[in-house]
């Protein structure tokens, strides 16, 4: 028996429990100290009131004989697929069929397993600084990758030119870490790129919702050819609150073929072999999300995590430090000031300000020299980070 030596190549994954690590022993030094944490990813509001009210409904039917359901569909329930092609729909104007639609538990678990479909020999196409799963998993499978350079002088949204190489391109837009979003026409040139190139688009669109500049696209399907060469993954999570409770959906065109071969039957014949479907009442929560009390509600949570980028984003226009992101995103991608190193200002917010965030540089090599705080906390617990922040630089 032999391991799969790829896993070798892996670079250790030691972001978080540094940032970890070092806040734990600060706060042992000083347990004084009342620290904030801007640094995780993760929500904080609870799950809104319509998707609750209806897990709770579906609990009841699973305890009762006549209303107890089985094994999920394997692709998703028709309710829940109805409702992510009406959101699509109203939401965006695009127009997608059931059928091409695929639930699951998340965006991670979709942008990973998707590889399954695809040939060891393809090269990856990956912006740095990204999503580090990108790389990861592509590393796990031992495909060859390139990158591709996300950095100031692209406004952090890197476009295809003549050197530009890669069959499978991963895009996020609104981007993590970064917070920059796609326009209309930058991603046409991606879509026109992949098209002429024989490549597929795979675009994670896990913080759509906080898409605000209507020239910004919400989904890659907005972009005509898009059905021909991109497969688009989103989430419950961000959205919604699900990162606990775990949905998400792809979708793939029904056209999109290589090698006339469609992507859409390879993935769910992958999917029908190796997944046994979402459970009915995490897709019930999810269905009712996405009804127009639902719609109402979770716009209620984004506006308040909005609050957090916008209150971020006016204090750091007034300290005149340089930031991207936070107007179609919940994060701030900060450029450290003074030339700081990602882990120099890291120290410096943590033992002046008592506020952790996450070092650019652990996203990539082009994030060196950047930060990322998140808009996803308490709104004042926020604006009392911002203080503290705003007495250091005054
Ligand atoms: N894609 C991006 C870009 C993310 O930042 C995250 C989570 O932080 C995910 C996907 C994961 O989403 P999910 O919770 O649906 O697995």
């Amino acid at each position: 028996m032999k391991i799969n030596a790829n896993f070798a190549n892996l670079k250790p994954s030691y972001l978080f429990r540094d940032i970890a690590q070092k806040t734990a022993e600060y706060k042992a030094a000083h347990p004084e100290t009342d620290i904030i944490k801007m640094g995780i990813g993760d929500v904080t509001l609870p799950l809104c009131k319509a998707a609750v009210t209806a897990m709770e409904k579906a609990v009841a039917e699973m305890g009762n004989k006549e209303t107890f359901h089985g094994y999920p569909e394997a692709f998703g329930e028709s309710f829940l697929l109805e409702a992510i092609s009406n959101y699509y729909k109203k939401e965006m104007g695009v127009r997608l069929d059931t059928n091409e639609i695929c639930v699951t538990c998340g965006a991670k678990e979709d942008v990973s397993n998707i590889l399954d479909i695809f040939s060891a020999d393809n090269t990856v196409l990956i912006p740095d600084p990204v999503y580090p799963v990108y790389y990861d998993t592509n590393v796990m499978d031992g495909r060859k990758i390139n990158f591709i350079s996300s950095n100031e002088s692209n406004s952090f949204l890197p476009l295809p030119d003549e050197n530009t190489k890669g069959d499978i391109i991963y895009l996020c837009s609104p981007n993590n870490p970064t917070g920059a979003a796609y326009t209309r026409d930058q991603l046409k040139i991606w879509v026109d790129f992949a098209l002429s190139h024989d490549a597929v688009i795979l675009y994670d669109a896990a913080y759509e919702i906080f898409v605000s500049d209507p020239d910004c696209p919400r989904s890659i399907f907005e972009i005509e050819g898009a059905e021909k060469c991109a497969v688009e993954f989103c989430s419950f999570s961000k959205t919604a609150g699900f990162t606990g409770t775990r949905c998400g959906y792809t979708v793939i065109p029904s056209e999109l073929s290589f090698d006339n071969t469609s992507l859409l039957s390879l993935w769910k014949r992958r999917q029908s072999t190796k997944f046994n479907g979402v459970a009915y009442i995490i897709q019930r929560g999810a269905a009712a999300v996405l009804s127009d009390e639902g719609v109402k509600q979770i716009r209620e949570n984004i506006n308040y995590y909005r609050t957090n980028t916008a209150n971020m984003m006016n204090t750091f226009d007034k300290l005149n430090i340089k930031y991207y992101g936070g107007k179609n995103s919940p994060y701030i991608w900060l450029k450290c000031p003074n030339n700081m190193k990602s882990w120099e200002f890291f120290d410096l917010l943590l033992t002046k300000c008592g506020v952790v965030g996450t070092p650019g540089e652990g996203f990539g090599v082009n994030g060196e020299g950047f930060f990322r705080l998140s808009g996803f906390g308490d709104v004042n617990r926020t604006l009392e980070a911002l203080q503290r922040i705003q007495k250091l630089f005054e």
